[in-house]
Parts: C-alpha cells; structure tokens; sequence
C-alpha cells in the first residue's frame, strides 16, 4: 500500500485543481458572509463572490487577522448555525490570546480524510499502531490524529500528556510503530531512551515519527535522526483552521505538501503585506476552501515558508511549502508547546507580590528547554527573608505551571531592577537556548 495515494484529488492536474480551488473559493466567500464579521467586512470593502473572476481576485479581498479572530470570539465568525456545529476546539492557557475554532460535521469527517490523506503521504499503513505524544483537550492536534489514525484504518494508541518512561512501556507492549509528537519534546523522548538503557531502533518496533505543532529545522532533523536512526517526517497545521493535516512531508522529504483542494496558499511580505513571485519566503497567508463552520479568507498566519513550485518526484501535484519558521512575534515554543508572552503577564498580574516588569528566558538545561521567568518583587524584604521568597517563589511557579503546563523557574530580582536595567530596551523573550 506504501506509496499509492489516498484519493484522487492528490494527483489532479494543476488546471483541474485550480478550477476545483475557483470553485470552491465563490463557495466559500458566500459561506463567509453569513457570519457578522465577514459580512460587515465585505460590505465595508463594497466587496462580494461575484467580484471573483480568478483566483489571483482574492487579493482584493481584505486579511483576517489573529488579532480579528480574539476580538470576535467566540461565535462572530461562525458562518453557520449554532445548532449545526459539532466540535469546539481552542487554545488552552486562560490568558493567551483567544482563538477558537468550530466544526460542523462534514468539517469533521473533512478533517478526518485530509488527516488519513496526511499520514498515508507520510507512509503509514493500516498496519502501522500510532501513538499519540501530544495533549488531548482543547487543542485539536491530538483529536486531529485520532480521528485522522482511525481513517486510514491505524490503530491509534492516544497516549496524550503522560511521563515519558509511560510512553516507552506503551509503545514495548504494544508493539508502536510510529510516533506523533511535537518537535520541542523530542530530546526528552530521547533522554528517556538513555534512561532505560533502551536503543529505540533496535528495542521498540518504532519505524518513523511525525513531528507538528513546534518547528523543526533541517540540522535538528538531521541530528536526531540521528540519534534515535528512525526517519522524521515534519508536517504542518495551525489551530485556527486544522491542525494537524494541511501539509506533510512525502516520501522525498523536500518540503511539505500542502492540501490545494483544501486550501487556496498565497505569499506576503509580512512588512508590505503585498503579494511575492512565486519561490519566495515571506508569510503564508491561507484561504480555507473546505470549512464550513468557519472558512476563513487571506488568513495571515504569522508563519514564514516559500512555495516550492517545482513537481514533486512523487507523482502528487498539490505544491509544497518549505520549513516553516515563526515570524517574529509573540509566540514561542518551548518544550513542544506554543505559548504567549500575555499567559506569564497575566499570571503574574494576580500576585500581589511582585511588579508587572518581566522576562522571560528561554535556556538548555542538560539538553531541555528550560523556562525561566525573571520578575521584580514590590518589596525588597522578600528578597532577605528565605522563608517568604521560597513560598512566593513556589506560588509563582505552581500559577505559571497551571497556566502553561511548563514547570519555570522563577528567579525574583529587586524593586526596580528592570528600570536600571532600562527595561524598555530589553526584549521580553531572551531565547538562549543552544542551537545544534
Ligand atoms: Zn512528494
């Protein structure tokens, strides 16, 4: 089964894709303004379906924007019934930017055939037993693989947030073969293989990874494949439209295939915000062409890659996106998780005891990322009594903890600190962690 396609939709001609893209896209704008935001936004740009002659017509249409999907959440871009939506997934922290995202049921079994398509891309087949590293919850990656696993007929194992040494059992007695985790926790997974005194590729069944969520650049790749001698393969998904199953590496691994039917690409130069040649890098910027519950039009997604228009020598005509990396701005992963500057800000907010001042330092630490938070106390007294700072330094770390999932370690500095420091020239995330 290794190497033939999912469906057919894989290998349609680039004239047929871009009629089917056409399509779908009037579909979608008409979807799009029944929910109050693209309605008020497409009047406010005297802008509507008819207005689409080609693809190349979208760019006059306007962005929408992260900062768009907090504003208006939750239910402002739903473009459906409220009685017709199925599924509910969002981010997890209490204070990370709000981004929500609804499923009606046909986004469901969508989701669940491009996730299918997906991994069949990446290799597995029916008899592969994937286990699934990331949390199960609010965010969709791990129902994403669950869903997309029992598609392509795998026997998915969802393991979700549980201790690494847990993950290897598993995956000894049941014989996994394949591993979906994200990028930031594979030195764990490997560390815990030392632990055991475990060759993974000898001593487990394990024959390929796919790694999300977090990226992974080529040297890393390259490094922990390695170590572990199992191949890698990096895919792509966002969580406000699927995540995981927009794009994967086939068996070539030169860059991601991205769903064409699904989704209509373009990209921008993140400062100009106009449209680049095609083979450029700048941000991507995705139009849904398959949601229903939620379509979404020249969404930025803060992610910067090129399109690689060459044909792939594996027979697939969707294009592919190169390594994706984060565009400066506030997000950071650390430890295979995404999280906001404002989940430490507004954590920090509600202890009485130290300033508002902050920053947040990202280190290796015996070869994990380690958070460090450094924040002001109002009183210097703290910093003199051992008792007091030991408690405020706990109550600081279980708050952040909660928060982020992330065990930090808090280091308290004196009252004004910061502004000797001049504060407003430091940056808010110190990302010192060692590169390969
Ligand atoms: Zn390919």
């Amino acid at each position: 089964m290794e190497g033939q396609f999912w469906d057919s939709m894989e290998t349609l001609s680039r004239d047929e894709l871009k009629k089917l893209q056409l399509f779908r896209l009037k579909d979608t704008i008409r979807r799009a303004a029944s929910s109050l935001f693209y309605r008020s936004k497409f009047k406010q740009h005297q802008i509507t379906a008819d207005a689409l002659h080609s693809l190349e017509d979208i760019q006059h249409f306007p962005f929408t924007t992260r900062q768009d999907l907090s504003t208006h959440y939750p239910f402002g871009i739903l473009s459906i019934e409220r009685s017709e939506v199925v599924r509910f997934h969002s981010s997890t922290g209490a204070y990370a930017p709000k981004k929500g995202i609804f499923y009606s049921r046909d986004d469901l079994s969508s989701w669940a055939s491009i996730v299918a398509r997906s991994f069949n891309t990446a290799g597995l087949v029916t008899t592969d037993i994937m286990q699934v590293m990331t949390d199960f919850g609010l965010h969709p990656t791990s129902h994403g693989c669950e869903l997309g696993g029992e598609e392509l007929g795998l026997l998915v194992i969802p393991a979700g947030n549980i201790s690494m040494h847990r993950h290897i059992q598993l995956m000894k007695e049941l014989g996994t073969t394949v591993l979906y985790l994200p990028a930031g926790i594979l030195p764990s997974l490997i560390d815990a293989f030392y632990e055991l005194n475990l060759n993974p590729s000898v001593d487990t069944e394990l024959r390929l990874l796919i790694v999300g969520e977090s990226p992974l650049n080529e040297e890393e790749k390259k490094k922990y494949e390695n170590i572990l001698r199992i191949p890698i393969h990096r895919s792509y998904g966002i969580l406000e439209i699927n995540s995981p199953g927009m794009a994967i590496e086939c068996e070539q691994q030169q860059g991601m295939h991205i769903w064409e039917d699904y989704y209509l690409i373009e990209i921008i130069d993140p400062q100009t915000l106009k449209n680049l040649p095609a083979g450029e890098w700048g941000e991507l910027v995705i139009t849904t062409l398959n949601q229903e519950a939620m379509p979404l039009i020249r969404y930025q997604t803060g992610d910067i890659t090129r399109i690689i228009e060459e044909p792939c020598p594996c027979g697939r005509t969707h294009r592919r996106i190169d390594n994706t990396t984060r565009r400066s701005d506030e997000l950071f992963f650390i430890q295979g998780r995404a999280l906001y500057p404002s989940q430490i800000a507004e954590t920090l907010k509600r202890v009485p005891e130290v300033g508002d001042n902050y920053v947040i330092y990202l280190d290796t630490v015996d070869n994990n990322d380690q958070l460090i938070v450094e924040v002001e106390v109002v009183d210097n007294l703290y910093l003199d009594n051992y008792g007091k700072l030991e408690c405020l330094t706990k109550n600081i770390s279980s708050r952040i903890f909660e928060e982020t999932k992330i065990q930090p370690k808090i280091k308290l500095v004196q009252n004004n600190y910061f502004l000797e420091q001049n504060y407003k020239n430091l940056k808010q995330v110190v990302d010192r962690r060692k590169k390969v």
